[in-house]
Order: structure tokens, then sequence, then C-alpha cells
């Protein structure tokens, strides 16, 4: 579409998607009015602002169809893989095979929020021993239970090790409950020491050799079970070219990052740019559409940086985001309050990287794996917001807190106070629980007297 974009409600979007339809406009079988999942109970897709892009439309049906995607897979004779915690790892390999289909149980992380917690998962985790002093992945406990939104993995695979303590608890509390997990181990990263035989990951972190060796040790147990499944061996050419598809996305996803970050005006809204980046952790369950869906993103991107119009007036205030937000309304809040994104870090920057394609495939996935954010140190993770919001023109950092997730109580100290001794910038720290509308004043005062110290900032 033409002329300046514009952020939508959710019926304003239903509106233009039936228009579309009934101009005859080509569209994916999954797509149509997103009505039809607040009608199964996404009662938050009422109050989100939605991008008015045809590309948008496009990726928030591909996100909202994934259960039907999975059903579909098991019904179509493909086994589902469960990959827990590892965030962008084991669906690589697992796509690498034909009849495999992955998935992150972790994502009901975000199920609480959708469906503005009428759905009871906490409810099930409490009864479970698993409470609200807990990460909202607890949610992923509730829904093995009630089997209501996935469904159930042949095979669920877990990082354990250097993990936080929530997810370690809830995954042991559901192999208790009769699931059973292939654990598999992840040191936590640490500095070489003088002289010890070390390599650079992807995206830059450091560590020892021996640690990438024992990750492929620990990968190659993974791969075996996989092997196992798919009923024919995961060789390495496969995962090779597995390795290749991953890298497309993960490139598509990197012009889009650049291209969405950097643009004045902000050429696409925060919310749609986060469901972006978390295509690139399991392809939503479909690796070639999500290349397509991506592409057709970048596409109006490109088109919009091009003419130069966006979805917010030029010279927003430029935000740096750390962690996801439990509640997705607030990244339309964040542009509400005057800011954009310029940039991100929602814990699974590891997953963007390209994997390296000059070395053995299981040694590049061992590389990429020991590069997640949150298996080193707090200070690992300050040092590259520091570099990313360093290059992306950062004016601001958002750090925002996860209820009840271990490594919240102190990262954000942490983080605040690198960037602000690196950087010289303004540091917030925000607590978003899953449905935050109780919090809305005083998230919004806080985000608007950032945005407020940015624009000041600009003066001297
Ligand atoms: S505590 Fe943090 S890292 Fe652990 S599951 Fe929750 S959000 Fe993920």
């Amino acid at each position: 579409m033409s002329g300046s974009p514009k952020r939508l409600t959710m019926e304003q979007l239903d509106r233009l998607c039936r228009r579309r339809q009934a101009a005859g406009v080509p569209m994916p079988a999954y797509a149509g009015p997103l009505e039809r999942h607040v009608a199964d109970g996404d009662r938050r897709l009422l109050k989100l602002l939605y991008d008015d892009s045809a590309a948008a439309l496009r990726l928030w049906n591909f996100l909202l169809t994934e259960e039907d995607r999975l059903h579909e897979a098991r019904a179509a004779g493909r086994k589902i893989v469960g990959t827990m915690k590892d965030l962008g790892t084991v669906p690589v390999m697992a796509y690498a095979l034909p009849n495999l289909v992955a998935f992150y149980p972790d994502g009901a992380w975000w199920t609480p929020c959708v469906m503005e917690l009428s759905e009871g998962l906490f409810g099930i985790a409490q009864s479970l021993g698993l409470g609200d002093a807990m990460c909202p992945v607890r949610a992923m406990a509730g829904a093995f239970v009630n089997r209501a939104h996935f469904p159930l993995p042949d095979l669920l695979t877990c990082s354990v090790g250097a993990t936080c303590d929530d997810f370690s608890a809830i995954a042991q509390r559901l192999e208790s409950l009769g699931y059973p997990i292939l654990w598999w181990e992840m040191p936590s990263r640490r500095q070489p020491d003088p002289g010890e035989p070390a390599v650079t990951l992807p995206g830059g972190f450091r560590a020892p050799e021996s640690q990438v060796a024992l990750v492929r040790s620990e990968l190659e147990r993974v791969r075996a079970a996989l092997s196992e499944l798919a009923g024919s061996p995961l060789a390495d050419e496969e995962l090779a070219a597995g390795i290749r598809e991953a890298n497309r996305v993960r490139a598509i996803l990197g012009d889009l990052r650049r291209l969405a970050y950097t643009a004045d005006p902000c050429p696409m809204p925060a919310l749609e740019m986060l469901i972006a980046e978390m295509l690139a952790i399991h392809f939503c369950s479909d690796r070639a559409e999500s290349v397509a869906v991506l592409t057709e993103l970048l596409d109006e991107v490109r088109r919009r940086a091009d003419e130069h119009v966006g979805v917010l007036p030029a010279g927003a205030a430029r935000l740096f985001w750390v962690n996801p937000v439990a509640d997705l309304r607030v990244m339309n809040l964040l542009e509400d309050c005057g800011a954009r994104l310029c940039g991100t870090e929602y814990l699974f920057c590891h997953a963007l990287d390209a994997i390296p394609q000059d070395v053995p495939p299981m040694e590049a996935l061992a590389r990429m794996a020991l590069a997640d954010p949150m298996v080193g140190p707090s200070a690992d993770r300050a040092a590259r917001v520091v570099r990313d919001a360093r290059a992306l023109g950062a004016e601001g950092v958002v750090v925002s807190r996860i209820p009840g997730a271990s490594h919240c109580a102190l990262e954000g100290t942490v983080i605040g106070g690198i960037v602000r001794d690196e950087l010289g910038l303004p540091v917030v720290e925000l607590e978003v629980p899953p449905v935050a509308d109780p919090l809305w004043p005083t998230l919004k005062t806080r985000l608007e007297a950032l945005v407020e110290t940015v624009l000041e900032r600009r003066k001297r």
C-alpha cells in the first residue's frame, strides 16, 4: 500500500483485511481477520495497535496460527520436538530433518498476556508448586497439564547447567510429572585463561575451546536422539544445509533490524519488530514460510525508508530495549510516549547472529549455543548492549524486568551501571507483568520521563 503508514486498532486492521480479501489480494491460507483469535480467547489482541501493512498482517497471522500448524504437522505424520530453553540451537538441528518440526513450549510465556489471564495457566502452575515468585515461563507447565495449547511433543529437550533457576526448576517439575526430557549440559561461559586455547564465538564473546568441545559432545547426544526420532541419521551434510537455511532467516532479519532501527521516521513499529525477531528462534514452526514472511516485511520497510515515511513522527527518542516484555502492549506504550526502538537485546541475540559456515556443522552449532547471552556473566550481556547501543545511536536504554525472573534481580543494576559508565546514557528499569494495565500510569510516566530526558539532552 502507499501513503503514510499508521498504527491501527484490531477492528481497523480487520476491516482492511476484509477489504483486501474482497478485492482478491493474494493471501496465504492461514491469513484472515484477527478477530477469530479473539473468539478463541486471545483478548489482548483487542488492546493492541498494529502496523497497517499487508506484511504485518501476514506476520500476525503467521504467529497466531502456530498451534494449528503443529497439529497439522502431527496429522501429516511428522514428529514434534519440544525444544526448551536454548532459544535457537536445537531447532536448527531438528529442521535439518524433513520429517521433524520443532517448537518452544517456553513460548507459553506469553499465553497469559495474550489471553489476559483467562486461560488459568498460572493457577495450574501454582497447584504444581510453581507460584508467582517464579518467571511467567511457569505457564508452560500449565500448558503441558491442560493440553489446550500445543500438542505434546514426541521428544522434549532442555539445556541445563548455565540455565536460570526458574526454568531449571520448572523443567524438573515437568519431568516429575511424567514428561521425559533429554537434558543437555550447557557450561557457564567463562573467559579463557591466559594462554588457554580459545575461540571467538558468533557475536564476539570468547570462550575456551574446551567449553566448545563439551557443548559439541552434548549436542551429539541431541543429534542421536533426533536421528532416532526421525528414523534417519542427521548427517553433517544435512546439518550444514540446515545451518545455511537458518542463516538465510538471520540474514533477512539482520537487514530488517538494521533498517527498522535506524531509518527515520521509524518504518516499522516496535511490536511487529519484536515478533519478527522471535521468528529466528524456531521459525514459528515453518522455516520456509518464515523466510517469506520476513522477506515481505523487509520489502515493506525498505519501501517506507526509501519514501521517508514511517509509523511515528521523525525524531522520536531512540531507545534500546533489554529483555522481552511480558505484556506485549508495552511495546505500543513506548511509542505512545514519543519513543521508538533503535535496538534490542531480548535474551536471544545468539539466535540472530550468523552461524559459522567455515567450520564443521556441529562445531558451528556448539559455538553458537555457547554465545547465548544468558549463559555468561551479566557483564558480557552489558558489553554487548553497549556495543550495539553505540552502533545504533541509542539515546536511552530501557531494561524491562520480568517479574519473578531470577536473573532480573540484579542484572538491571549491572547492565545499567556499565551502560551509564561507558555511554553516559540515561537508563530506566521497569517491571512489566503479563497484564500491565494496573501499572499503566507508572510505566507511562517513567517512559515519558526518559523521553523528556533524551530530548533535553539533545539541546546540549
Ligand atoms: S527467568 Fe529469564 S531466562 Fe529464565 S525462563 Fe524466565 S525469562 Fe527466560
